[in-house]
């Protein structure tokens, strides 16, 4: 089986931006995709010959408890639940937020392994970015921009070779 990446992270993070860039928007097939949920958002990767999968979230809304954002949190569990590794991005210009906090949490408790991720840094500086997030104890953070495709190569590296 590929390795499947999960991408997780409050909404507006960059999250689609970075599936895009991996996938070049090529949907995976999901009748090629056994033993994996199908109603979620999955694209196929490639570095060199090795192959993966994403799985882009809806982004991750903890404190909902009914309606769309609910679901959007199950579905998000269920993605984690599935994948060999979480890409967890965090927003570099925004900074650290209570959900972020709220989504370590979370992370931490699926076992699953989690790479923390600052995006939209391209133009600042590296130590004025990883700053803030440090206080999430998940160690040094990748720094990346998913729209300008710094550091994405890298990420997909050390992604593959956690997974
Ligand atoms: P999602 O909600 O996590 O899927 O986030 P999107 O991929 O939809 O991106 C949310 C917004 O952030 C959009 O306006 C993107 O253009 C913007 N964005 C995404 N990646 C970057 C980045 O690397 N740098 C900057 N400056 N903006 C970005
Ligand atoms: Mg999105």
């Amino acid at each position: 089986m590929k390795p499947v990446i999960a991408l997780v992270g409050r909404p507006n993070v960059g999250k689609s931006t970075l599936f895009n860039r991996l996938t070049r928007s090529r949907d995976a097939l999901v009748a090629d995709l056994p033993g994996l949920t199908r109603d979620r958002h999955y694209g196929e990767g490639r570095v060199g010959e090795r192959p993966f999968l994403v799985i882009d979230t809806g982004g991750f809304e903890p404190v909902a408890k009914e309606g769309i954002l609910h679901q959007m949190a199950k579905q998000t569990k269920q993605a984690v639940a599935e994948a060999d590794v979480v890409v967890f991005l965090v927003d570099g210009r925004q900074g650290l937020t209570p959900h972020d906090k709220t989504i370590t949490d979370f992370l931490r408790k699926s076992g699953r392994p989690v790479i923390l991720v600052v995006n939209k840094a391209e133009g600042m500086r590296y130590n004025a970015v990883v700053a803030d997030f440090y206080e999430l104890g998940m160690g040094e953070p990748a720094v990346i921009s998913s729209a300008h495709g710094d550091g994405v190569h890298d990420l997909v590296d050390l992604a593959l070779n956690t997974a």
